[in-house]
């Protein structure tokens, strides 16, 4: 985290896992962050309108209030990046907490590298550069937006424009998890969110087009029940899943989190 930290100052972390908190606070104040604890819905709610965090780390089983409430809250005020932090009883309300305006999530148990690779993505899209890319390369693709261009390993790459929407938004959350939802609502409107076969068509279709191997893909990765993310860089989250855990630690939780 290089470029932030000498800006990043504050995280909220509400979580009522001592250990956990105790876990995310260590690795972020070794990347030079302000960490603020709390360990209830109600007390992470005052703690995120006082402290005003720039970034927001929430678990969603919290014994007082569901941590998607807490989402819904403070959207009704900032629009602060939210990482939620779910369990696997949680993964239903981890979509309903992505769609309510949460950001990105991790499930537990999770590795460091994972954690701050998630908070790098997040926060540079809360800070975007002031000189707005009209260019975007990854892997061997390049997309023109002023031109409406796309390029792979310099050929043209003829899509469609619902196919260019969608690669439009995956880029611009890249790094970022969207939703079945998002996409359907962004794209094909309001009445369209619950038809995720949309997106297996369409997603299908880009990553023909797109990915070296279509069934493997590298760039367009499914996000299982939840939505789609676009990796453009070396991602620590897949080395972690295909291989020893060589440089990151991961937190184990003691008890399943209810
Ligand atoms: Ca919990």
């Amino acid at each position: 985290m290089e470029r932030e930290r000498a800006q990043v100052s504050s995280v909220l972390v509400i979580e009522d896992e001592p250990q956990i908190r105790r876990f995310i606070r260590t690795a972020l104040e070794a990347e030079g962050c302000v960490v603020t604890e709390a360990g209830t819905a109600a007390r992470g709610i005052m703690e995120a309108g006082t402290r005003k965090p720039n970034l927001l780390i929430l678990d969603l089983g919290l014994p007082d209030r569901d941590g998607v409430e807490v989402v819904r809250k403070v959207r009704t005020w900032s629009s602060v990046p939210i990482l939620i932090l779910s369990a696997r009883l949680d993964e239903s309300d981890k979509v309903v907490a992505l769609d309510a305006g949460a950001d990105d999530y991790l499930t537990k148990p999770f590795g460091l590298a994972e954690l701050l690779a998630r908070i790098r993505a997040l926060l540079r899209r809360a800070r975007p550069n002031q000189d707005e890319a009209s260019r975007v390369d990854f892997g061997a693709i390049t997309v023109d937006f002023a031109q409406r261009r796309v390029t792979r390993s310099g050929a043209v790459v003829h899509l469609t424009p619902i196919e260019y929407h969608l690669l439009t938004l995956l880029i611009a959350s890249a790094g970022k998890v969207l939703t079945h939802r998002q996409l359907l609502r962004e794209v094909w409107g309001p009445s369209h969110v619950d038809d995720t076969h949309y997106l297996r068509v369409y997603m299908t279709g880009l990553r023909r087009k797109l990915e070296n191997n279509p069934a493997l893909p590298r760039h367009i990765r499914t996000e299982s029940g939840v939505g789609y993310r676009l990796v453009t860089e070396a991602c620590p989250q897949v080395i972690d899943r295909v291989g020893p855990l060589s440089n990151s630690l991961v937190f184990m939780p003691p008890s399943v989190d209810l």
